[in-house]
């Protein structure tokens, strides 16, 4: 059994302090985000975690995909969708991988253990096009959604051939919605699964009582979804655990609504649960959703008592 997260972290956004950073600032290069990626890997190694993630310091999972992608542009925040979808105009974000995976390496000496690694993570796009509004060009949401999934599938083969990461994973919140078109949905992930030369995980967060036999069907080798927000969801995969055979589950066990350390009575109690439902080599540990908004300190103890349960299983 393997610890992950599902990505973001609370994230210190740094002033230039050296000469070389003060320089670099001055010619408007220096990067503000950097030192939030290392202190992220950081602190999800030292807390246990197996599989880490750049820690999704740069903000909104919506605009930091879109603002590189022709056809889509940002106003106000919000992503308006004007022209056709095409490739985006740049990779988007391999160097941050290479970065933290730069960072875990060295962290282990000079070479990552075996069993541990990065992933790689991108906003979905039927998450994208339902957070966005289409002004021109497409009549229904379903042409953009195919669209985008070809557009996106462009920075996850980049992904997995320049950053190596044990998997990708395509965030999909809007899925347990009943907004999306399901048929649609799967089309999309499919495209981006197609010829794909690393596992594919999909996070759905939310109440899955409706969604969960429909996604249960899509091309992905993990389904991640959340365990300890809700009471729902653990029912529904104990009636359902059957239609996941062959997919690993990615099992959210600590709650990252709420902004105090869970209880490891609680996390025992759900895993021991997991563990009888799906077994212990289909597990993947995880939080529920990501934990941008939890206190630093918080979102650290939330990972460490999470990564002392999987020990206890190990
Ligand atoms: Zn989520």
């Amino acid at each position: 059994m393997k610890s992950t997260v599902v990505g973001s972290f609370p994230v210190e956004e740094s002033s230039p302090s050296s000469f070389k950073d003060k320089l670099l600032n001055s010619f408007g290069a220096y990067d503000p985000f950097k030192q939030a990626i290392k202190s992220s890997v950081t602190a999800q190694l030292d807390a246990g975690v197996d599989i880490i993630s750049d820690g999704q310091v740069r903000g909104d999972m919506v605009s930091i995909f879109t603002k590189y992608i022709p056809g889509m542009k940002i106003e106000d925040g919000n992503t308006v969708i004007v022209s056709k979808i095409r490739n985006p105009i740049q990779e988007i974000s391999i160097k941050d991988m290479q970065y933290a995976k730069k960072v875990m390496k060295e962290y282990y000496g000079g070479k990552i253990p075996e069993g541990k690694g990065i992933k790689g993570i991108i906003t979905g796009p039927n998450t994208i096009v339902h957070s966005s509004r289409i002004e021109s060009f497409y009549k229904n949401k379903e042409d953009a959604i195919i669209d985008l999934a070809h557009s996106l599938k462009f920075e996850v083969d980049a992904i997995a051939k320049k950053v190596k990461p044990v998997y990708i994973q395509v965030d999909e919140p809007f899925l347990s919605t009943g907004m999306v078109d399901m048929k649609t949905a799967r089309e999309a992930i499919g495209i981006i699964k197609d010829g794909l030369e690393v596992p594919l995980a999909m996070h759905v967060c939310g109440i899955l009582k409706d969604a969960f036999t429909d996604i249960a069907k899509f091309n992905v080798d993990i389904l991640d979804f959340e365990f300890a927000g809700n009471n729902v969801n653990l029912d529904v995969l104990e009636k359902n655990a059957s239609l996941i055979s062959g997919k690993k589950l990615g099992f959210g066990c600590v709650d990252s609504a709420v902004n105090e350390v869970d209880d490891i009575n609680d996390i025992d109690e759900l895993v021991t649960k997991a563990i009888e439902i799906v077994g212990k080599d289909n597990l993947l540990l995880d939080p529920d959703c990501g934990l941008r908004r939890a206190p630093k300190d918080v979102a650290f103890e939330k990972l460490q008592l999470m990564n002392q349960i999987k020990d206890k299983y190990n």
